[in-house]
């Protein structure tokens, strides 16, 4: 069986050997689609999905036989040497943002893909003559955990114990248009967008350090809740950092690759991000990310200004990505994910007309969040009981992330290649797990 494969007789033991797992049991062992297969051969629907990775599903037949035929040709190419694979890719890339952002630098995660991305901002910084270096970002945004990314993202509880690890000089957060729990008490989306375009402005007048060189915000609020802008926020957002010669790297790591129903999430509101984060979905299960820039910013970076061992080297993962590009091509997954994300969160609002804690159901296309609640008015978050959904959802086959500000939010990115089938089936089990729950 799997364990003596893995030379680990019993999960009890193979956790003396991992440095502060948080992962849980059941131990899966195989997937195809939007299902997995624990060691006892019971199947699930997984709706996380990755999170965020698997846009076209576990184990696609294209992306699997792209890895093995570059398996067995290169795995890596010679640093030093061009490698059509990633020019390929990156032309590809470029083409998905209508050649808005054109020019890009592979790396292996999400987190690295932000560094990198405020790197060469910082260097646009230094060719173009600004006088300062700051950076805005959003409270509640998620941007990864090594260092820098770490002291991008607002969530103070992923920093505690860090010191200045998770620290960075010039970093200033501001308060994003989360509508539902409204830090501006507003009681329209259209004035929480406005009180929230207003926070930007302010802290561009009153709390820069010097010159705010750049912004680094998720279009859409993935880990911390699925948190859906008014429709009037970014629009302006994006137009006070072009008055401001600001920098905006949109963090599409999470919302990227067509799973909001476009290719990038930003592109749902017209704006032009200077530079853009990917990882997660690319790779189609291997590490790969990056970032694509304007040409203009692009060329800040002179050679051997940044490098990666692996990045545009790794053939397999940039293989993947050409199949993973191929599939959303050949499958119409981008469609697919507009389509399949409304019919879900259809099916969540007449689920959340029956279950009372089910404060709020929000999404675009297939990044789906439902807000868990002590009661509807109130809205004190109910973590534990979110906990205890989670729970259940896994009793009945449902695999689903948790995740928010407050740690209860029921959190999924599914397959994009999901069919009605499937989630008129899975929309069955997810009411048991509601029903068991409370
Ligand atoms: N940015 C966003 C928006 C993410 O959701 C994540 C991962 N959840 C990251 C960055 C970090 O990516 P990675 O885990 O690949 O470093």
């Amino acid at each position: 069986m799997a364990g003596d494969v893995d030379h680990c007789p019993s999960v009890q033991e193979g956790l003396n050997y991992l440095v502060a797992s948080h992962k849980t049991t059941p131990v899966m062992v195989r997937g195809k689609g939007i299902e997995v297969e624990d060691e006892e051969g019971r199947k699930y629907f997984d709706l996380d999905g990755g999170p965020g990775v698997l846009a076209t599903g576990h184990c696609h037949p294209k992306v699997v036989g792209a890895i093995q035929k570059q398996a067995e040709t290169m795995m890596q190419a010679p640093g030093r040497f061009h490698s059509r694979l990633a020019m390929g890719l990156a032309k590809r890339i470029s083409e998905l943002t209508n050649g808005k952002q054109r020019r890009v630098f592979f790396v292996n995660s999400g987190a690295e893909a932000n560094d990198g991305a405020v790197k060469l901002a910082m260097k646009f910084a230094t060719v173009s003559g600004k006088r300062g270096y700051g950076i805005l970002a959003l409270e509640h945004g998620f941007h990864g955990r090594l260092s820098l990314p770490l002291a991008l993202t607002g969530l103070p509880g992923l920093k505690r114990g860090f010191g200045p690890y998770a620290s960075f000089p010039g970093v200033v957060h501001v308060t994003p248009p989360y509508f539902y729990r409204c830090r501006f008490g507003s009681r329209t989306l259209e004035e929480c967008g406005a009180r929230a375009v207003q926070a930007v402005r302010d802290a561009i007048r009153f709390r820069a350090p010097g010159e705010f060189a750049m912004m680094i915000a998720e279009p859409i609020i993935g880990n911390s809740g699925v948190i859906v802008p008014p429709d009037n926020y970014w629009p302006q957002v994006a137009e006070i950092c072009l008055e401001n010669k600001i920098l905006l790297i949109a963090d599409e790591v999470f919302v990227g690759m067509g799973r909001t129903g476009r290719a990038f999430a930003h592109q749902h509101w017209g704006i032009s991000p200077s530079i853009v984060t990917f990882a997660k979905a690319i790779g189609g299960g291997l590490p790969l990310g990056g970032f694509i820039a304007t040409d203009e910013v692009a060329k800040a970076f002179e050679s051997n200004d940044h490098n990666t061992t692996f990045g545009s080297n790794n053939q397999v993962g940039l293989a993947a990505g050409h199949a993973v590009l191929d599939v959303i091509e050949e499958e119409k997954l981008i469609e697919r994910a507009a389509g399949a994300g409304d019919r879900m969160l259809e099916n969540f609002r007449r689920l959340q007309a029956q279950f009372p804690y089910i404060g709020d159901v929000r999404g675009k296309g297939l990044v789906i969040g439902l807000e868990v609640v002590r009661d509807r008015e109130g809205k004190e978050p109910a973590a534990n009981l979110a906990k205890v959904v989670q729970d259940n959802l896994l009793k009945c086959g449902v695999i689903i992330g948790v995740g928010g500000v407050f740690g209860n939010v029921l959190r999924m990115s599914p397959a994009l290649t999901i069919s009605d089938a499937e989630i008129d089936h899975v929309m069955e089990l997810f009411r048991r797990g509601l029903a068991m729950s409370g």
